[in-house]
């Protein structure tokens, strides 16, 4: 028998089943790995929940009131009649959404995410991660659900589907990690290159530090996913004009904040089946500029099995960005978790009655590359860089580029093919994500 308040076995099937429902975990099929979950993600804006991406259901209109969406139709229609040149983010999101729709939900995001003005940001950026979406597609991604098609192509930001680890996707690369030790493979850990040393255009060695020593590892090809910036630093005998554009590349740091709670304010009002029936989403997007807060995540949601108790408690991931050594990075843990619950009770995301039982903080320095300042010019690093031929730049941080984990993943099984195959060029290897619009089958 349970001890009292906690949740019986009964319970927690209960539970299960109904997330079965909406395609979560088998309780029959406890032991699989990968999970089916559904995609619910929402925008909060103006102490409403909005679809996100933005849809055309009537509650979006009702949310948004008579008044703005009479503005935002004309503000979209003008925009169609009205082409601006695409010099910036900015220039990118009115020529598909209009000015008051980007007003309401991409300006004000953008900014706390980038700690810049989108009109100080590069268009690159939108055409990889916004990918196809505007309102023309959100229509057409409408009508082709209206009307079943053998095999419906939907844009990237409107997948609605996708497969998620049990654990979490740190479980993918501890399996991955496993695999390779299997066949062999070596894996140093704690071990930071400090420097790219060069000999007659070929990388050599790098050296390292390791638990205070300094260790040298020659090689005949080298990979680099370390951020462009360290590793031109670290690299001998590079052209100044190279050094100053790595050394301005521009990051976005990132602090979230975990929650424990025993129950959230916002009630789930979607028909979709949850779990204790908490809120469906993966994550709310805070659109909301009175809060510092960007984007919340229910790791619930992503899935149930990362969280002990998914019955009667809920782990929430508050997301902030913000810049390595400013105010908020500088917070010691209490002080930043009290900020976060005050924020979550001024949005009435939890209230007074919540009780959170336990927390954590974390810091991550340049997870975000950011597409301004010096990066205009990376090209010219890029060049640079290829000039070394045993040398292959991958990944997120390593190519400076906005990459997803599938993307990064990519650049480097290029990387490989190009070695086995001899391939000289490392075009195909920089161009993974950089077109500016892409299709994927909805399977
Ligand atoms: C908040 C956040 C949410 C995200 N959500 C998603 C998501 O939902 N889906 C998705 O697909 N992707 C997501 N991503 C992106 C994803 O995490 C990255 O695309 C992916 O991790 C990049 O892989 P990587 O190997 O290039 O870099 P990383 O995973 O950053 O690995 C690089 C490694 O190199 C190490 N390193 C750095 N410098 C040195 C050095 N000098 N010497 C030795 N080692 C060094 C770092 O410590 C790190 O371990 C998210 C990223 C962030 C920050």
């Amino acid at each position: 028998m349970p001890a009292q308040g906690m949740p019986s076995s009964d319970d927690i099937i209960t539970g299960r089943q109904k997330e079965l429902k909406a395609g979560g975990p088998d309780p029959e099929k406890e032991d699989r790995v990968m999970l089916l979950r559904q995609r619910v993600s929402r925008i909060y804006y103006l102490n409403k929940f909005f679809d996100y991406p933005i849809s055309l259901k009537p509650q979006t209109f009702i949310n948004m009131g008579f008044a703005r969406t009479v503005k935002s139709g004309f503000s979209y229609l003008h925009s169609c009649a009205v082409k601006r040149e695409e010099n910036s983010l900015e220039d990118f999101y009115i020529n598909r959404f209009g000015k008051t729709l980007y007003s309401m939900f991409f300006e004000g995001y953008t900014e706390k995410l980038w700690g810049r003005h989108p009109s100080q940001i590069s268009a690159d950026w939108g055409a990889q991660r916004v990918k196809g979406l505007s309102i023309a597609a959100v229509i057409k991604d409408v009508v082709s659900k209206i009307v079943p098609q053998k095999s419906r192509e939907v844009e990237t930001s409107l997948i609605e589907q996708f497969v998620y680890p049990k654990f979490g996707p740190g479980q993918l690369w501890e399996t991955a990690a496993a695999e390779f030790e299997k066949l062999g493979g070596k894996i140093i850990k704690n071990c930071k290159v400090e420097k790219t040393v060069v000999k007659d255009g070929s990388v050599k060695d790098y050296i390292c530090s390791l638990n205070g020593e300094t260790v040298s590892f020659d090689g005949d090809i080298f990979f680099s996913s370390m951020p462009v910036k360290d590793l031109v630093e670290g690299t001998d005998g590079v052209p100044d004009n190279i050094k100053e554009i790595a050394s301005g590349l521009p990051y976005r740091d990132f602090v979230t904040v975990g929650l424990l709670v025993d129950k959230l304010k916002i009630k789930n009002e979607t028909k979709i089946p949850t779990v204790s029936d908490i809120v469906p989403d993966c994550w709310i997007y805070v659109q909301d500029t009175g809060v510092k807060l960007g984007r919340i995540q229910i790791f619930n949601n992503w899935s149930p099995y990362l969280v002990k108790d998914p019955v009667n408690t809920v782990w929430i991931g508050l997301e902030y960005f913000c810049n390595e050594g400013d105010t908020f990075w500088n917070m010691d843990e209490k002080e930043c978790v009290d900020y976060a619950v005050d924020e979550l009770k001024k949005m009435g995301i939890i209230d007074g009655n919540t009780v959170v039982s336990d927390y954590h903080r974390e810091k991550v320095k340049k997870a975000y590359p950011a597409y301004f300042d010096t990066y205009k010019d990376i090209d010219k690093v890029v060049k640079y860089l290829d000039g070394f031929e045993n040398l292959y730049c991958i990944g997120r941080n390593g190519q400076h580029r906005y990459n997803n984990m599938d993307h990064s993943m990519v650049t480097a099984f290029e990387a490989v093919n190009n070695i086995i195959s001899g391939k000289k060029t490392k075009e195909n290897i920089w161009n993974v994500n950089t077109e500016a619009q892409y299709h994927e089958d909805n399977k």
